[in-house]
Order: structure tokens, then C-alpha cells, then sequence
């Protein structure tokens, strides 16, 4: 049985995580971590994500419950996430990442922690967003530079802080590296007003908030005559919070080093 501590657990997917992990025959829940000063330290983790009492209480501090504990899922901020971490290399513990949202240097700070924790970071912890992920590279290098002009289209819930989604940059990504171009050069976050024509390289972006919507990625490659557009819709964050306690599992039995969905679903 992996020992899972929940990083946010008072969150949307803190909440979701304590569902999953209840479901997994080979994890148990072994700690629940919330903002510090929080009011709600000492609440049952299971009651505040409405699975009833699970004998878990809600803690502000990693150092209270370090001997408790195997692995971190970590679906927080940026900040918390680098914190977290380090408290990781410091007690020998290993981590999954869904946070998204961190910037160049944020993500640099990140990886250097490759050479002393075994992590497994990824935008998107979906089996179907990381089965889509390869099905774009497949239709970028089939599709190659032979005029189809690729867009990128997501929408998310009216709470998300960070644009474009984690996802849907990694899909960019994906899709520029399969045509040997860079995401950085050639995506395209904002159009408005006289911005001229299209270049047929650019990648395209373009951001919806609204609603509760849990998170729908389209990569849109279109042509004269016919467009291919590659859809995944997740409808339920359990989701995520399934392939992040899946990750969780694998990871607690690796060394150390920096892994990927792909690498927990044997897809690279
Ligand atoms: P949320 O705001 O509902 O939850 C974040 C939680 O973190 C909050 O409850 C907050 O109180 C808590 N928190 C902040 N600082 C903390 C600290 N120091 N210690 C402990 N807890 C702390 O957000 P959310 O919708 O659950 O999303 C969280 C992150 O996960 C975002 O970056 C989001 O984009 C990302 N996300 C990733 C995936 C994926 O598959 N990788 C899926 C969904 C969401």
C-alpha cells in the first residue's frame, strides 16, 4: 500500500483526491495538508471531501506527519509546489505534480530537483489527454508542414487562474516539437485588432473561461478543402485525480528522477 499525503486537500482537486485514493485498493490515505492557518487544521480530511470520517485530520505542516508518509500529490500553486519540493528532498520522499501555471523560472527551479527526488510532473494526469498527446504527434508528423495551419482551442471552469491551461500549452508543445518548430517562436497567445494574416507556421491559441466547465482541449488542423480537429473532454476531475494516485503508485517505485504521465502509462 503507497502512503499518500494530499497536498491542498481542501482544494477542488484536493477534494477528488481523497475520493480516489479511498477507490484505490493499493493506496491509503495517510495525510491531508492545508493552507497554513487555516480553520480548517484538525478537520477529518474524509468529512471535508464528503466521504465521511476516515480518522485523517487535516494538518498546515509537512513536518508533522513526514514519518507518516511515502508520497506527496501536489495540486496547488506554483510557490507551495517548489516548497514542497525541497521539504521532498530534504526527507527522502517522493512527489506527484499537477500544479500548473509555473513560469520559465518557476519551471527551472523545478527541474533542478531531478537529481534528488523521484517526481512525476505532468499538466494532465488524464489517460485520455496523455493517449491524445501521442495521437497529435502522429497527425503533426503525418500532416508535416504541408499547409494545414494548427490551432489550439481550450475551455476551463470560471475559477482557473493561469491561461492557456497547462494542457493545452503541452499540447502546443507536442505538436511543435513533432514538426520541429518552437512553441516559443511560433505560438501565438493573442490576436486582436490589425494583426494581419495568419503566418503558416504560427500556433494558435485561444483561451475560454466560463461556467463550471472541468477542462476541453481541441487541436485544430486545418487546411483548404478539410480540417482535423482532435478533441479530449474531460467531464469529471476524478480524471485527474485517478491518473495522479495511479502515478503516485508508480513512482513509489522508482528512483530518482524526473518522470512524466507517459512514463507512468508506458506510452513513450
Ligand atoms: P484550488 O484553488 O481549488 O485548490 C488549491 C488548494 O491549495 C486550495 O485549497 C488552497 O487552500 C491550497 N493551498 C494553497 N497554499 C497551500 C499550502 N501552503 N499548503 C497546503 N495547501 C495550500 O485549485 P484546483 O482547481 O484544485 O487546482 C489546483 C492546481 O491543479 C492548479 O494549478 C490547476 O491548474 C491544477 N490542475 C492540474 C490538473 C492535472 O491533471 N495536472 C488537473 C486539474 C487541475
Amino acid at each position: 500500500m503507497t502512503r499518500i499525503a494530499i497536498v491542498g486537500v481542501a482544494g477542488r482537486m484536493g477534494r477528488t483526491l481523497v475520493n480516489a485514493v479511498q477507490q484505490d485498493d493499493g493506496a491509503t490515505l495517510a495525510g491531508g495538508i492545508v493552507e497554513p492557518g487555516s480553520s480548517l487544521v484538525g478537520a477529518d480530511i474524509g468529512e471535508l471531501a464528503g466521504v465521511g470520517k476516515l480518522g485523517v485530520t487535516a494538518v498546515d505542516s509537512l513536518e508533522a506527519i513526514a514519518d507518516d508518509i511515502e508520497v506527496l500529490i501536489d495540486f496547488t500553486t506554483p510557490q507551495v509546489t517548489l516548497a514542497n519540493l525541497a521539504f521532498c528532498a530534504e526527507h527522502g520522499k517522493r512527489i506527484v505534480i499537477g500544479t500548473t501555471g509555473l513560469n520559465d523560472e518557476e519551471l527551472a527551479e523545478l527541474d533542478a530537483f531531478r537529481d534528488r527526488v523521484p517526481m512525476v510532473f505532468a499538466a494532465n494526469m488524464s489517460v485520455g489527454v496523455n493517449l491524445t498527446l501521442k495521437l497529435l504527434e502522429t497527425a503533426a508528423k503525418a500532416l508535416g508542414d504541408e499547409g494545414y495551419d494548427i490551432e489550439v482551442i481550450e475551455a476551463h471552469h470560471r475559477h482557473k487562474v493561469d491561461a492557456p491551461s497547462g494542457t493545452a500549452l503541452k499540447m502546443g508543445e507536442v505538436v511543435a516539437e513533432s514538426l520541429g518548430r518552437s512553441l516559443k517562436e511560433h505560438g501565438v497567445f493573442e490576436r486582436v485588432g490589425q494583426c494581419g494574416p495568419r503566418d503558416p507556421k504560427e500556433i494558435g491559441f485561444a483561451t475560454v473561461r466560463a461556467g463550471d466547465i472541468v477542462g476541453e482541449h481541441t487541436v485544430m488542423f486545418a487546411t483548404e478543402g478539410e480540417r482535423i480537429e482532435i478533441t479530449h473532454k474531460a467531464s469529471s476531475r476524478m480524471t485527474f485525480a485517478k491518473g495522479a494516485v495511479r502515478a503516485a503508485r508508480w513512482v513509489a517505485d522508482q528512483g530518482i528522477g524526473r518522470f512524466s504521465m507517459q512514463d507512468v502509462l508506458g506510452l513513450d
